[in-house]
């Protein structure tokens, strides 16, 4: 059964770019064995991040994730079955904000990167224009 899981999370400190590379760096090794595609990114210390696979997998690796002392204050924005994967040329995508961040994130109504203001579907397809960028 597959879902996606797609959370907001705090930066418990500024990230610099090589933080973000060690997080992706273990991801793009883990999902890619657990059969899990997503999307990350991370700006005004806010991550968002989604994450597609088979239940079981993607539960596990949330819980793991949520753990992880490099952020806090998760929330879930979205849970949801899925017939097929939407970020499945990604074991784990990442988009810097950018000035096609700003555009796209004007598309889903906001200036700035806030993302305990999406909605669900805001978040995703948010996530999902960005990775086709
Ligand atoms: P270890 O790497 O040995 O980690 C042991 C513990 O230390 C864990 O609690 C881990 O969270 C913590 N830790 C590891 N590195 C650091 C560090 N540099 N600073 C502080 N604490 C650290 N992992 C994935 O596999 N897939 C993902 O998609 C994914 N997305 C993430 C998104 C975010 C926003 C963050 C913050 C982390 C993400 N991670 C992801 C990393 C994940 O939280 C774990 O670090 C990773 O799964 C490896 O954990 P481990 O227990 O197997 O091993």
């Amino acid at each position: 059964m597959l879902i996606r899981l797609t959370y907001l999370s705090r930066a418990t400190r500024d990230m610099s770019l090589q933080d973000i590379q060690d997080i992706l760096t273990i991801a793009r090794d883990n999902n890619q064995n657990s059969n899990i595609c997503g999307m990350l990114c991370y700006d005004q210390r806010y991550f968002l991040q989604t994450l597609e696979g088979e239940r079981e997998d993607v539960n596990e690796l949330f819980l793991d994730i949520a753990d992880d002392p490099r952020h806090d204050a998760v929330v879930i924005v979205g849970y949801e079955y899925i017939d097929a994967t939407t970020f499945g040329a990604w074991d784990m995508g990442f988009a810097p904000a950018s000035e096609q961040f700003y555009a796209l994130l004007n598309d889903v109504g906001q200036n700035t990167f806030d993302p305990r203001e999406l909605s669900q579907e805001q978040a995703v397809r948010f996530l999902s224009n960005l990775s086709k960028q």
